[in-house]
């Protein structure tokens, strides 16, 4: 072992040119108007060619929306000495880069300062695609046949859904029930904790539809403000009320009920405004069923249409009921602790998060499933960055949890 991890170290300066080279083709979906997915990957299969693997296969998804009419998907495998993967699973993609004028390099030019490397997708998901490849890469380098088959995926589509990637290879029968999975594509204290679980994602779009009118006439008018206001004031309550559950995994260690946005109602002051709309972004813990949390926003929408004429109607914009989480005495995760702590002498704690990565589609379907990397949270922000010691890092406790000695 000792043996591969020094051929991770030797390998420290090209595993930054290959994160340099990746961050120099843009892979945007098409959902964001972009184009590139089909450009990064013939440069992966390019260079992966000698990285030792025993197969590369791809899986891509056809989609018309797109140029070459594919959204590529890759795994490489190499063969262990059982059948058991260890997968990671990586996304090529990326998020557009914003505001240009919020950047003080080329996002899409990476610079090497102080240890990291500037530019977008650099974090997000760059560093880990790179870590994962260079593992199987000091492993074949040092002749070492791992214990698990390593499945090094490399996918498109995370940032728009996961359609065309995640979901797609799923389908297609890639990974097994009894593999173990780990999804580096979210860091929680810089690599202490490993995300096991998350929490069901609920958007809700309250519209209530009143009576516009003059202001100084409220008695011909329903208004449509007040009793949103109102409305906004009983959900809220009752939810955190009916809702009030804690699981210490979480931080914060309750479901969430945020009203978030708001769209515009009247432009002028002296109008009572007929119509009102308000969003909620709720973060329910995976005990609690996202059925319950409706009947609530109904409930009290049906109050107020009783005690007023106002018809209130209610939209869930998106939807995601949090699949069981992985158990903390499975192998992916006691096999990635006693790796991590083998690797970074700290000792890393299981936790929750408040959703959105790949990790529920395959716990979704039974596969024990981990999302751990180090990083410092920068994704989709301006000058991200990828710190080229996490990187290392990373990728040798990817090969020490794929030798599993
Ligand atoms: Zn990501």
């Amino acid at each position: 072992m000792d043996e591969v991890l020094q051929k991770v170290e030797d390998n420290r300066e090209e595993m930054k040119e290959t994160l340099m080279d990746l961050i120099r083709i843009p892979a945007i979906g098409p959902d964001n108007d972009g184009e590139g997915e089909k450009e990064k990957a013939d440069f992966l299969m390019k260079i992966l060619d000698d990285f030792g693997f025993d197969s590369i296969e791809r899986y891509d998804a056809e989609d018309e929306r797109v140029q070459s009419g594919i959204r590529p998907n890759i795994v490489a495998t190499k063969e262990g000495k059982v059948d058991r993967s260890l997968a990671i699973v990586t996304h090529m993609d990326i998020v557009p880069e914003g505001d240009l004028d919020e950047w003080d390099t080329d996002p899409f030019d990476p610079v090497f300062k102080d240890g990291k490397i500037y530019g977008r997708g650099s974090e997000d998901n760059g560093q880990e695609l790179v870590a994962s490849i260079y593992a199987v890469k000091a492993l074949s380098e040092a002749e070492v046949k791992p214990h698990y088959t390593i499945k090094v995926m490399m996918v498109s589509d995370e940032e728009t859904g996961s359609e065309y990637g995640v979901k797609h290879i799923l389908d297609e029968g890639v990974v097994d029930e009894d593999d173990l999975v780990i999804a580096p594509d979210h860091s929680e204290e810089k690599g202490k904790k490993i995300e096991i679980v998350e929490k069901s994602g609920l958007w809700t779009k309250i519209e209530v539809h009143g009576k516009q009118g003059h202001a100084a006439m409220p008695g011909q008018t329903v208004n449509a403000n007040r009793i949103i206001a109102r409305y906004q004031n009983l959900v809220d309550e009752e939810l955190r009320h009916e809702f009030d559950d804690e699981d210490d995994l979480f931080s914060p260690p309750v479901s969430t009920f945020e009203p978030t946005k708001r769209l515009a109602n009247v432009p002028n002051v002296n109008s009572v405004p007929g119509k009102e709309t308000q969003f909620f972004d709720c973060r329910v813990l995976p005990s609690i069923s996202l059925s319950k949390v409706k009947k609530v926003f109904r409930g009290a929408a049906d109050e107020f249409e009783d005690e007023t004429k106002a018809e209130i109607d209610i939209e869930y914009v998106r939807e995601s009921e949090a699949p069981e989480g992985t158990p903390e005495d499975s192998e992916v995760i006691k096999d990635l602790k006693s790796a991590i702590e083998d690797i970074t002498f700290f000792e890393p704690e299981v936790a929750g998060i408040g959703g959105g990565t790949v990790a529920k589609y395959f716990r979704e379907k039974d596969i024990p499933t981990a999302v751990w990397c180090s990083n410092e949270v920068l994704a989709h922000q301006p000058n991200e960055y990828a710190v080229l010691d996490y990187i290392v890092r990373d990728c040798k406790v990817f090969a020490k949890m794929a030798v599993k000695e």
